[in-house]
């Protein structure tokens, strides 16, 4: 008999592997395996690391005077021995040389192993000597952090890759480290499946659940679970024909995978003849090869906040080279690069940027460009000088209105000057576009496209905003509804106006990567979608056996209350 938990699946694949339970902070310990000859030294890190805990600690305690506080001093005293306890920094060095690996990440294992013995013999006194290991453990951290490796080069990344790691939330930059280190699965507490980690795991072809809540008070470390993104559950305790069952449909998934790779080379035509354009989104480096391998004609989403993830903002020079490398590894196809984006679930460390009382309609998108101009020079600057390494166009998020292009395109034009000014080559057509994405853009739509040389449907924050509904909120995750009338109102309306002036038109948010929902875009006039790379080999086979004819005369009865949603959907067959 098996533990079930459902959530909500992020992403439809199936992983299989054991528990990691992530704890806070935990992504920024680096993890990495040392060389034979580096073990020693590693040995010695850590004994000096927790020799300087110590000293801190004594110094304070030092300080308090004899008089002052006795619990306080008897709770320092306790941190410091604890300290030099065996149980932790032996069982530690024990680690660094049986495991060859660095002393932060020994450290993390060792207070983990602790932990989960504490947590058997659960009573109160545990509890807070819990506690106690933990400000331990992280005063050394804090000590290792200060004095790093020195023998960085010959670092390998951690791997994660039959490990299923579940946490409370993940932030973009949790999930990028996470890819890095090849995490089979992920399970989260909350978030909803639009938030940006959802989007990042869909992209990164990353089996993910949220909104599985208690997950980190049920499932245990360690412990082998499987992951079912289709039916958004999570088997804990499963016997072994379960297990047999999952990993034949992990084969056929494969098998379906690699199946329909063959459909990118065909013509982007649907079966009644009709062109259509797939795109691709990227965000982390290595997805501007996998959109050339998907045969995408450009990039049509480039989300630049990720360059922003990190603990220090890229300046000028390192967001060109970021770019022209984006450039030069798409050789002559279009790179759509959107300005900074940040707010919401994006708020970098790097940035001192304040959290405001609700972010998703706060200062963010291009208010934020608006407002803190340097920040938005510095990124026009880098985009304009990596334009005439390749086709690049500037895209401009969450616009609601005329001023704010006019301000922006004044400003671009501005800064386009000052560089050919200072003798920096720029392309002088360089587009600039504006993502509609905001009720107020699709309602102004037909004075906005005056002022903007193409337009990208933005259909994760439209569909946030017109239903009042919030993307990270997996309790009113339901609501989200693509075929919502409103929606599909505000989606004609602006491929009409695109349309009547010979604007290009492109729908880049998660609908566009959507198999099914693909069609009803069709039926809507769409015929340019920017999506993962890795939903385009499906997206492409839907789009083929499509007839667009029918899907606009299903959409056309639909709109006029003919049909229901129901025959909508079937008639589509679609299936949101
Ligand atoms: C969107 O809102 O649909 C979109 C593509 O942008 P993001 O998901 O980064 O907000
Ligand atoms: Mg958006």
């Amino acid at each position: 008999m098996s533990l079930v938990l459902t959530g909500i699946g992020a992403t439809s694949g199936i992983a299989v592997g054991r528990v990691h339970r992530l704890t806070a902070g935990e992504l920024a310990v680096p993890e990495y395996h040392l060389d034979a000859d580096a073990v020693d030294a590693e040995l010695e890190r850590v004994n000096r690391a927790a020799d300087r805990g110590q000293a801190f600690l004594g110094d304070l305690i030092e300080r308090m005077g004899e008089d002052s506080g006795g619990t306080a001093r008897e709770l320092l005293e306790a941190h410091r021995l604890i300290m030099r306890d065996p149980l932790l920094l032996d069982a530690t060095c024990d680690r660094i040389r049986s495991e060859r690996i660095n002393a932060e990440w020994a450290l993390v294992q060792q207070r983990e192993q602790l932990m989960a013995q504490f947590r058997r013999l659960d009573n109160e006194y545990m509890a807070l000597r819990r506690e106690d290991v933990e400000q331990a453990v992280s005063l050394i951290q804090r000590e290792l952090a200060e004095q790093p490796a020195t023998r960085v080069g010959a670092q390998v990344p951690h791997r994660l890759d039959r490990t299923i790691v579940v946490a409370l939330e993940l932030g973009p930059a949790d999930m990028a480290i996470l890819q890095q280190r090849r995490v089979a699965g992920l399970v989260t507490e909350h978030g909803g499946p639009m938030s940006h980690s959802a989007i990042l795991a869909r992209s990164l072809e990353i089996p993910m659940l949220v909104g599985i809540h208690h997950a980190l008070d049920i499932l245990e470390e360690g412990e082998s679970v499987i992951l079912d993104g289709h039916y958004g559950a999570v088997m804990a305790a499963h016997d072994e024909s379960l297990l047999r069952h999952y990993q034949d449909k992990q084969e056929l998934t494969r098998r379906r995978r690699s199946d329909l790779k063959r459909y990118l080379s065909r013509p982007s035509r649907t079966a009644d003849g009709e062109a259509f354009e797939l795109f691709g989104n990227a965000e982390l480096p290595d997805e501007f090869q996998r959109c050339r391998d998907a045969n995408a004609v450009g990039v049509g989403l480039m989300r630049t906040e990720y360059l922003f993830m990190d603990d220090t903002a890229p300046d000028e020079e390192q967001q060109h080279r970021a770019y022209r490398a984006a450039v030069k590894v798409l050789a002559g196809k279009p790179l759509t690069i959107r300005t900074l984006d940040l707010g919401g679930d994006k708020l970098p460390r790097g940035l001192a940027l304040t959290r405001g009382p609700n972010p998703a309609l706060g200062l963010r998108g291009l208010r934020l460009s608006l407002s803190v101009t340097k920040l938005f020079r510095q990124q026009i600057r880098a985009i304009l000088k990596a334009s005439v390494a390749g086709p690049v166009q500037i895209l401009l998020p969450m616009i609601t209105g005329l001023a704010e292009v006019r301000q922006a395109r004044g400003l671009i034009e501005r800064w386009g000057q000052e560089l050919r000014d200072e003798g920096v080559p720029v392309d002088p057509d360089t587009a600039v576009g504006g993502m509609i994405e905001t009720p107020a853009a699709a309602l102004a739509v037909d004075r906005l496209v005056e002022e903007l040389d193409f337009m990208s449907i933005g259909t994760n924050d439209l569909i946030q905003y017109v239903l009042a509904i919030d993307r990270e909120d997996e309790l009113v995750s339901y609501l989200y509804e693509p075929t919502h009338i409103a929606v599909l109102e505000l989606i004609d309306r602006t491929v009409r106006a695109g349309h009547s002036r010979n604007r290009p038109v492109t729908v880049c948010g998660e609908v566009a990567g959507d198999e099914k929902a693909v069609r009803l875009l069709l039926g809507l006039g769409v015929r340019r979608l920017s999506m993962p790379p890795a939903c385009l080999p499906a997206v492409k086979k839907s789009l083929i056996e499509a007839n667009a004819g029918r899907c606009r005369e299903l959409v056309r009865r639909y709109r006029a209350n003919e049909i229901g949603q129901r025959e909508l959907l079937s008639g589509l067959d679609a299936r949101f």
